[in-house]
């Protein structure tokens, strides 16, 4: 663009913006609230993207490209103002109108609420998926639910967790469209009999419970690109307003209790991460966003497909995300067959050939079992069809697999009483994948083996990755400029091109350059450390991070007691010098999950003995920052220098915290698990320190026993001294960690925590030689973004459009 035309578009957008302001406050700027500039930004910056997202829908009608439809029961979509700005690439006429207005654009980006719509990990990838297949330009869609409340603010009250109830619609919410044209009915409970009805037996549905899903659509820019895809959150309301005047007293109580019944589906995000909650409401739910979301793609597959279901799985391919919406399969099953007539062998083969699945993890605590009686009771149709399914199933093994009946009945689809969903989503998905490749083999080699041995072509491995755009581009606009001033522009379309960064290993100006960048990430932090923690933090100390949910297996307990360590033996050699230490924790746990609870407890008890000892001359520090969310990891991945993945190995699927901190140049300290094992070969043995026992190690550990913790214990005084600090008065008369004593002591340490606590103990040690050598480090820290290609979510999405989707 010219200079004289970006003076122009400034001019055009100020004017635009102080119409908008006048619009939605019926005032003018200067009158006008924070809120209304905020949403007078994200109205203008809607009208923009509305036409493209209208015309995108348009032309996947007119070149019919074979879809994507992702099912998943968490989006963690984070804050979207930015991004949308970015991917038009008017991030500096936005801002500079915005400073000629007297405005400033950091504030009033800081007045959205991020959309809290997901637990961690696995909400937050499909968000990354939606964003990474829009940035590519493929036809791709999101279903999802419309919490009312998504998951809960943390706040730290005394060094505990307190749950506050997340509004996030308090305000409305600017980037929403609401649907109440394409609502469809979801139907609960009541009574099914078969009956002949023109000479075909037909089940007849009775007495059930209708419920009304409206659903509203997210717009999803690609970046730089004209493709808006949709993410699609469907709503519980009741099936009719009801009309007060005609109401009788009962009638009116039927019709608040029904109201309110109704809704109370879509009120809640269940907060448990890697966890089963088998309440029935959470049942509901599964299906009510499943039943609605097939319910509109097949109506609109068949109005551009002249009422035809032929070309069904050529065109769609419907993946789910987790076994959450797994009952996408019987479900589609009851469609084809009590709606549009198919033969149980037609709808079958259409079902298998249009779904695909991923698995997320491997704690037996996840896997979701639901009751047979639940399910009859709730679902009776979708119940008739799930045991159909496994009938069918256990007859093919019979007649064909040569497997005993003790075989057969391991991979029964229903199992005392229970209905076990990935058996179920397996068997209705033509591809099963992994995350990672440590998690695939784990799925193939033990979690799945009977499957695999069965079916062996439908097993795949994809990992994950995130999108640069958000956490790199967005995020940490320094090194962006930096990166882009030295290779170039092509690394925005092509991660793989940041290894073009290594030619600059030698380079003195860029040594500065990243370095002082990575100072001012840190500082940007610390000013959030200390207006919300009130602690002041030396930037020019190593930054070593474990954000994340808070779980046993991701072990922050191992974290916390090194620093317990730490603090010891400083405390005992007055006189030793360290290369300063800001520890930072972040993370939720779920309300009910008490161990998790005591974890946050301990470490701000720790974080309060470190921090004001005298002794320490401030040479560590510990924080706990509260409310950790996709806006929060946006300023402190960029800050890191050493990124904590220190999960018990073979219990983390992948993890993608571990790569958006390797793109921002952190150091992975961590385990053999998950995706660190491809940050490792990506890297090489010098960029990153692991250690702990291999997940083969657990695994022999866990199945043939030979661990004891105690033996550990006795024979490692250092772990004596901690272990006895946390029962001994040491945090204070009241701070008593008899729970995670007895779960390491007298429990034996189910996540090996003390078994692993030496090796990582020492790698901590290296870490602090290892930053003395500021080339070195320096060295380390630019492999760790120049490697960190592989890592994008755009890799991960062209490789399901090629193994899994077939879509390329
Ligand atoms: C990336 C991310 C996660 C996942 O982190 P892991 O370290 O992979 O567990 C969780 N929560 C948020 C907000 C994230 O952005």
């Amino acid at each position: 663009m010219k200079p004289s035309e970006h003076l122009e578009e400034i001019e055009n957008f100020k004017s635009a913006y102080i119409k908008k302001i006048e619009e939605v406050s019926g005032e003018y700027l200067s009158e006008s609230s924070l809120l209304n500039q905020y949403e007078a930004l994200a109205e203008l910056v809607m009208d923009k993207i509305a036409s493209q997202w209208a015309k995108t829908r348009s032309q996947y009608d007119e070149i019919p490209h074979k879809r994507v439809y992702l099912f998943s029961i968490e989006f963690l979509i984070g804050r979207l103002l930015k991004s949308y700005v970015n991917s038009l690439d008017m991030e500096e006429t936005v801002k500079t109108a915005m400073a000629e207005l007297g405005l400033d654009y950091e504030t009033i980006l800081s007045q959205e609420t991020d959309p809290g719509l997901g637990n961690g990990g696995l909400g937050r990838l499909m968000a990354c998926f939606l964003e990474s297949s829009a940035t590519l330009g493929l036809p791709f869609h999101g279903n999802g639910i419309h919490y009312k409340h998504g998951l809960f603010e943390q706040k730290i009250i005394n060094g505990e967790q307190v749950e506050v109830a997340d509004n996030w619609l308090r305000h409305g919410y600017p980037f929403e469209i609401r649907k109440p044209n394409e609502a469809v009915i979801v139907k609960f409970y009541g009574n099914l009999h078969s009956e002949k009805i023109n000479g075909v037996l037909t089940f007849v549905y009775e007495d059930y419970e209708p419920i009304l899903a409206v659903p509203y659509d997210i717009p999803l820019k690609g970046y730089h690109n004209n493709t808006v895809n949709s993410l699609r959150l469907w709503s519980a309301e009741p099936i009719e307003e009801f009309d007060l005047p005609s109401f009788n007293e009962g009638q009116f109580l039927d019709a608040v209790r029904h109201k309110s019944e109704a809704e109370a589906i879509t009120q809640i995000l269940y907060p448990n991460d890697n966890k089963f909650d088998g309440k029935q409401l959470r049942l509901k739910q599964e299906y009510f966003f499943v039943c609605a979301g097939l319910k509109r793609m097949i109506t609109r597959f068949k109005r551009y497909n002249n009422d035809c279901l032929d070309e069904f799985a050529d065109k769609i391919c419907i993946h789910i995300n987790d076994t959450h919406p797994a009952l996408c399969g019987p479900e589609m099953m009851r469609i084809f067959m009590d709606e549009e007539g198919l033969s149980w062998d037609d709808a079958w083969k259409i079902t298998v050939n249009s779904l695909t699945f991923t698995n997320h993890t491997v704690l037996p605590e996840a896997l979701e079992k639901w009751p047979v009686d639940m399910m009859k009771f709730l679902l009776p149709r979708i119940y008739m069809i799930i045991e159909e399914i496994n009938r069918q199933f256990q007859e093919e093994l019979r007649s064909k697999s040569g497997l005993n009946e003790l075989q057969i009945n391991s991979l029964s689809i229903i199992q005392d009483g229970q209905i076990n969903m990935a058996n179920l989503a397996i068997v209705c998905c033509h591809s099963v994948n992994g995350v990672a490749e440590l998690h695939s083999k784990i799925l193939k080699e033990e979690t799945f083996n009977g499957y695999y041995k069965l079916f062996p072509e439908r097993f795949h491995s994809v990992t994950n990755g995130v999108t640069p755009r958000r956490f790199l581009i967005n995020s940490n606009t320094g090194l962006r400029d930096l990166i882009t001033e030295s290779i170039g522009t092509d690394w925005l379309n092509n991660l793989f091109d940041l290894e073009k960064l290594m030619t600059f290993k030698n380079d003195a100006p860029f040594f500065d350059r990243f370095n002082r960048i990575k100072l001012d990430n840190k500082i940007h932090l610390a000013n959030y450390i200390n207006a919300h923690n009130h602690i002041s933090v030396n930037p020019e100390s190593i930054f070593d991070i474990q954000v994340k949910r808070i779980h046993e297996y991701k072990r922050q307990l191992l974290n916390a007691l090194q620093i317990l360590h730490l603090y010891n033996h400083l405390k005992a050699n007055p006189h030793i010098e360290i290369v300063p230490r800001t520890f930072i924790f972040a993370g939720k746990a779920a309300q009910g999950y008490y161990f998790a609870k005591e974890v946050i407890k301990l470490i701000n008890a720790i974080a309060n003995l470190v921090n004001n000892d005298k002794d320490i001359r401030d040479q560590i520090k510990v924080v706990f920052l509260a409310n950790f969310n996709v806006t929060l990891g946006e300023i402190i991945y960029p800050a890191a220098n050493i990124s904590e993945q220190i999960s018990t190995a073979g219990k983390e699927a992948s993890g993608t915290g571990n790569m958006k901190f390797m793109m921002n140049g952190a150091i992975t300290l961590g385990t053999m698990d998950g995706a660190n094992i491809e940050i490792h070969e990506a890297v090489g043995d010098n960029n990153i320190l692991t250690f702990g026992l291999s997940s083969d190690e657990v695994s022999h550990f866990e199945k043939h026993g030979g661990y004891s913790s105690v033996q550990i214990y006795e024979n490692d005084h250092r772990i004596q001294k901690i272990m006895h600090q946390l029962i001994d008065g040491t945090f204070g008369h009241l701070a008593s960690f008899q729970s995670v004593y007895d779960s390491l002591l007298l429990y034996n340490d189910t996540y090996f925590v003390l078994k692993d606590f030496d090796s990582y103990a020492t790698a901590q040690h290296h870490i602090n030689e290892l930053f003395k050598d500021k080339n070195k480090w320096f060295e380390m820290s630019l492999s760790n973004v120049a490697y960190s290609g592989l890592f994008s979510s755009d890799r991960a999405i062209l490789e399901y459009q090629k193994n899994i989707w077939k879509t390329l």
